[in-house]
């Protein structure tokens, strides 16, 4: 990616990304929030579309010069409201936390009441957590999820909304393995008389492709990251069938939170929808969630804890508690044997945030590489061997071995937008 430009001005960062590059094609990425753009997303985001700005909305700027900005933004527009299949779309919030946090501004003032899953159980920062703005300016109350099952408690969501009736309830979030129930949140929120945001981060992709259910007709609005499973730029977007939602939503991403949409991002964005609605997506997101089982299959038969027992998606949380070694270690071990995971709590976690019990792993961005089930086995089995080698204290020479193999294995699978 670096170019002989970047080089000459540059040579430091040049040296950098290309580092990093040579880094993300010789690691097996299992960041279940991560995924590997095209080269023409890449291209889309690179672009002179970064000079300008343009404040408001198509048709309705504060600045001169939007002859082809707004052709972009409406493009990305119509593209996001025919693939999810929604009558409005704002491709506007630089990410997914401020495009939560329009939610908040759309619907609620200071001190009013959220209800969303507790991070430890798998919820947002944004979803009313205590360190986050929405957990200190609103009145948060959180759900869980049930101790036998690691599914979501839905009886406790309709008692918590019941006893302290919430302007807004969310649904979705960062480490659920299973299919979120969006006609039971529907019926609780209306119930109550509170709005219901999905937010479909993680799975967007899935329901762009028809792998997960939509919340589309339960929800009455959507937010959603574009650079997860759904393989866009880092960005976000709103949607809701309600022109209502709409106007609010659109008056709180600017002038109530943002200034100038990052154009680049926004053309970004239409190129991955683009791509997304091609049938060869649909394929890429049924081999995730196939992926996903067969590594999660992988696993138990070796032993492991998964929470919920395996994986309706993308997603699998391993709580490593039997295996007698914490996720922080599990994690870094790993990271040096070219298994990229993250460290996660698990429901219940007994231990601390900063050093939990568990890992957490996803499929989106070995699938975008062309692995399929055979190569989720392998990867299972190198998990295991790490894991192991750690717990015992006896770890260098199989990180070692493991390390050499992953190489092998990434070279022969290139990683999308990377030419090395
Ligand atoms: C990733 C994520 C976000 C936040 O996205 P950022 O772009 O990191 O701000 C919000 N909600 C959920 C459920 C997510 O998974």
């Amino acid at each position: 990616m670096a170019d002989e430009t970047l080089k000459a001005v540059d040579p430091e960062i040049a040296a950098l990304i290309q580092a990093e590059e040579r880094r993300q094609a010789d690691t097996v990425k299992l960041i279940a929030s991560e995924n590997y753009v095209s080269r023409a997303v890449l291209e889309a985001t690179g672009s002179v579309l970064t000079n300008k700005y343009s404040e408001g909305y198509p048709g309705k700027r504060y600045y001169e010069g939007q002859q082809i900005i707004d052709q972009i933004e409406t493009l990305a527009i119509e593209r996001a409201k025919r693939l999810f299949n929604v009558a409005h779309a704002n491709v506007q919030p630089y990410s997914g936390s401020p495009a939560n946090l329009a939610i908040y501004l759309a619907f609620l003032n200071p001190g009013d009441t959220v209800l969303g899953m507790g991070l430890p159980f798998g919820g947002h920062l944004t979803h009313g957590w205590s360190v986050s703005a929405t957990g200190k300016w609103f009145n948060a109350v959180r759900y869980g999820v049930r101790k036998d099952t690691g599914r979501i408690d839905m009886d406790q969501v309709r008692e918590l909304a019941l006893e302290h009736r919430p302007k807004l309830i969310f649904c979705g979030g960062t480490a659920i393995p299973r299919i979120i129930d969006f006609p039971a949140f529907a019926e609780i929120a209306r119930e109550v008389g509170a709005v219901l945001a999905a937010d479909i981060a993680h799975i967007a992709g899935l329901v762009a492709a028809g792998v997960h259910p939509s919340p589309v007709g339960h929800a009455d609005v959507i937010s959603t990251t574009t650079h997860k499973t759904l393989r866009g730029p880092r960005g976000a977007m709103l949607m809701t069938n309600s022109d209502e939602h709409a106007v609010a939503i659109n008056k709180a991403v600017f002038p109530g939170l943002q200034g100038g949409p990052h154009n680049h991002t926004t053309a970004a964005i239409a190129v991955a929808l683009h791509e997304a609605a091609q049938p060869e997506f649909k394929a890429y997101a049924e081999q995730i969630v196939k992926n996903a089982k067969a590594l999660a299959d992988e696993l138990l038969s070796r032993g492991y804890d998964l929470v919920s027992g395996g994986t309706d998606n993308h997603l699998i949380l391993i709580d490593l508690t039997n295996k007698g070694i914490g996720g922080k270690p599990a994690a870094q071990a790993l990271d040096r044997a070219g298994l990229e995971t993250n460290y996660n709590t698990v429901p219940f976690d007994p231990r601390k945030p900063f050093d939990p019990s568990g890992i957490r792993i996803g499929t989106p961005a070995v699938t975008s590489r062309g692995m399929r089930e055979p190569e989720m086995r392998q990867i299972g089995a190198w998990i295991d061997e790490v894991i192991t080698a750690v717990a015992k204290g006896d770890a260098e020479d199989v990180i070692a071995r493991v390390r050499g193999e992953v190489t092998e294995l990434t070279a022969k699978f290139p990683a999308p937008g990377i030419s090395l």
